[in-house]
């Protein structure tokens, strides 16, 4: 059998070492980790390496990626990470160990669930410190909350508190943010007369604190998808260190159907491109360009991948085309040939959730 393209060679290698080593720095600040699989789709062979890897909790903003995952046979705890949905209750109830929650609806809507299922279903209560996404914005409703949960709801387990930083208002997870949750966490614990089991200080923007070594204390736990699978992004956007990390766990492969010279700028009457927009054609005069058989549809935006081999510049892309400059490649291409590139978190949330694409799974 031929091989089929295109195709996401995922390294499980390198995805076990980076579980390993983000668990292990955690670890040794006193936080574990809730591993999220949004990132992949849930593929279920990456849940499997990041339960084999020590995650305490494995975590999507989906369940059809949550039941995957049981279906799979994984056994650790699973924690719904968007707030549900009124028509996912039962599902939420029957499925996840957790979820994150922000009102109080769905909460008591939950406890009568859990209740028709004899089951205690824990809540993770979320509160906005500034976002502006998900969670309380009033911090009595908040503390209020979470008493009526500890006091009033039967079937529901107040299993701790959370927040979200850098998602819409790309708010940093600052030693004084996350202060500002652990204060919540104290007057809540004040309140109930115990210790909250979980503390989450945000996602892999607030892994930051892990490398500084600064996390407040009584966080507890993180919950962390793009750092683990891809690494890219604290590099990328903050300068920090993140060298022991293998940014090698995935890689696109895409195959040339067509290479050609022709002009950069397009002739004739430019009306729209096949998406309804006017892009800015640069006329660089004649050039050498090869066509690959992928498009938005795959993987998004064409500015989200990028070529492993130098002299190769993507143009453009529709649908199902993407145009590559090859001007200043070394050496001859022809269609058949299999082009290679690093993506980041948006084309591997498409990538993966494309039916066209081959997911491929290898060892170091
Ligand atoms: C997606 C998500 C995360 C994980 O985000 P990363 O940046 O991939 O680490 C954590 N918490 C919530 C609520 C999320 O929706």
């Amino acid at each position: 059998m031929k091989e089929r393209y295109p195709k996401l060679e995922i390294n499980l290698s390198a995805l076990r070492h980076n579980v390993e080593e983000v668990v292990g720095a955690c670890g040794e600040q006193g936080v574990s980790v809730t591993g999220v699989i949004k990132g992949v789709t849930g593929l279920p062979e990456v849940s499997k390496v990041f339960a084999e890897g020590g995650v305490k909790i494995i975590a999507s903003s989906r369940l059809e990626q949550l039941r995957d995952a049981k279906e799979h046979g994984i056994e650790k705890p699973l924690m719904m990470l968007r707030v549900p949905m009124m028509s996912e209750i039962e599902e939420v109830v029957s499925l996840c160990d957790y979820s994150l929650n922000s009102e109080i609806a769905v909460l008591e809507a939950l406890n009568e669930e859990a209740a028709k299922q004899s089951k205690k279903h824990s809540v993770v209560l979320m509160v906005d410190l500034g976002d502006l996404r998900e969670g309380f914005w009033n911090k009595n409703e908040f503390v209020e909350t979470a008493l009526r949960v500890e006091n009033e709801m039967d079937s529901l387990y107040l299993a701790g508190i959370g927040t979200n930083v850098g998602c819409y208002g790309s708010i940093l997870p600052t030693v004084e943010k996350l202060e500002e949750l652990v204060e919540l966490a104290k007057i809540i614990e004040t309140k109930i007369g115990r210790k909250l089991d979980i503390v989450s200080g945000g996602a892999t923007s607030s892994f930051m604190r892990i490398i500084d070594k600064n996390i407040p204390k009584d966080i507890n736990s993180l919950r962390m998808g793009e750092v683990i699978l891809l690494a890219r992004d604290l590099w990328l956007f903050y300068g920090y260190n993140v060298d022991n990390l293998r940014k090698d766990v995935f890689t696109l492969k895409a195959e040339v159907i067509e290479v050609k010279s022709k002009p950069s700028h397009p002739q004739g009457e430019i009306g729209v491109d096949a998406f309804g927009k006017k892009p800015l054609y640069v006329d660089r005069g004649l050039r050498n360009r090869a066509l690959i058989a992928i498009g938005k549809v795959d993987y998004g935006d064409p500015s989200e991948l990028f070529p492993k081999d130098a002299g190769i510049e993507i143009m453009g892309a529709s649908s199902d085309h993407t145009i590559l400059d090859v001007e200043d490649y070394q050496g001859s291409l022809k269609p058949g040939d299999i082009l290679e590139f690093d993506i980041n978190y948006a084309s591997l949330v498409y990538l993966t959730n494309c039916k066209n694409v081959r997911i491929a799974f290898c060892e170091d």
